[in-house]
């Protein structure tokens, strides 16, 4: 069981928090992805858990026990950074048992272990080659199977796969998904691509500027995120602001958009819906979804789906349409946009 827990981390820069009272908890196991713009503190939260730097206060804990004292090397811990770097004359193998050899593991143990780490990886028969003689994934299979041939107790990855192309990127987190289910590491995992993690993770916590904007499994994120950054951190968002009472959310144009079952509150006075959750029409909609009455303004197809720009009062709505839905659409003109009630997503008043 290795559980890690970060409580009330605080480091700060000048007058930059780079951490700003972070308390987070990475379950025993799970994939754990870290999300957030540039600079809102995610190397900085690593890099205090690997141990390279010390917060000012705060205390971090694995597997149940303070960390805080414990040096970088005693920590028991994996890492991969965005710029790794392989030891150009030094083989595969080699390369992969540099941290067993550190550890005086050497002769059969070290071959078996290393042995192991390239099945893993799916580079087996390939110990003998030089870094330069693979290709740019499989060099990134290196530097993985190098952060686990320890068996650490806990994995930590900083952006590992951000200098891959599109393609390849979407191959390793599939085989990254694979590797640490097989091994059942406890996994950070730093991204600022809500895809990659929306993709990978078991759970997903949201940086800004230093602070946990908020934390939970990807699908409920996604679908109730509970305020406006969260809420276009992980996609397109259309946002409706108004007056609330008690039947809905009352617009500027007198448009009321009744609140999602059971979940009328008077307090919020936003609405956010995704794109792909709305549908465009030439009539009126059935009574029971929020609508609201717009210009179709153009329209851009791309095979599965097509992209509908509406103009809604001063705004822009964005409407992810599939192909089947396109007939009842007219090439431009007045038309409605409506969604399901229980897909209006209520955010929280920005503080
Ligand atoms: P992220 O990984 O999310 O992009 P970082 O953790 O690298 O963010 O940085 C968080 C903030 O701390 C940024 O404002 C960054 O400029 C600042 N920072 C990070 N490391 C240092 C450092 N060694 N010296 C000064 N400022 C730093
Ligand atoms: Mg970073």
């Amino acid at each position: 069981m290795a559980e890690v827990k970060v409580q009330n981390l605080v480091l700060g820069y000048g007058d930059v928090k780079a951490l700003d009272d972070v308390s987070l908890t990475f379950p025993d196991g799970q994939l754990f992805g870290l999300l957030g713009p540039s600079g809102s503190g995610k190397t900085t939260l690593l890099r205090c858990i690997a141990g390279f730097i010390l917060p000012e206060s705060g205390t971090i804990s694995i597997a149940g026990e303070t960390v805080d004292a414990v040096p970088v090397e005693k920590r028991e811990i994996g890492m991969m950074f965005q710029n790794y770097a392989l030891f150009p004359n030094m083989s595969v193998a080699d390369n992969i048992g540099f941290g067993l050899k550190v550890r005086n593991i050497e002769g059969s143990e070290f071959k078996r272990r290393v042995n192991e780490a390239l099945d893993l990886v799916k580079l087996a028969g390939l110990g003998s080659r030089r870094p330069h003689e693979l290709s740019g994934g499989q060099r990134q299979r290196v530097a993985l199977a190098r952060a686990i041939v320890t068996r650490p107790r806990v994995l930590l990855l900083d952006e590992p796969l951000s200098a891959l192309d599109k393609a390849l990127r979407v191959d390793m987190q599939v085989e990254l998904k694979r590797i640490q289910r097989e091994v059942g590491i406890t996994t950070i995992f730093v991204t600022h691509d809500q895809e990659e993690a929306l993709t990978l993770s078991d759970q997903i916590g949201i940086l800004r500027e230093g602070r946990l904007v908020r934390s939970g499994p990807p699908q409920s994120l996604y679908q109730a995120p509970g305020d406006h950054f969260t809420a276009s951190f992980l996609g397109d968002i259309n946002t409706f602001e108004g007056v609330a009472g008690p039947a809905g959310l009352r617009l500027a144009d007198g448009t009321l958009l009744p609140w999602p079952a059971g979940r009328l509150d008077p307090a919020r006075t936003a609405i956010a819906v995704r794109p792909e959750e709305m549908h465009v029409s030439s009539t009126a909609p059935a009574e029971y979804t929020c609508a609201v009455r717009g210009t179709l303004e153009h329209m851009m197809f791309s095979g599965p789906t097509a992209l509908c720009r509406v103009r809604y009062g001063e705004r822009l709505l964005k409407v992810l349409v599939k192909n089947s839905e396109l007939e009842d659409i007219p090439p431009a003109g007045d038309v409605w946009v409506s969604w399901p009630a229980k897909r209006s997503m209520l955010l929280h008043n920005e503080t």
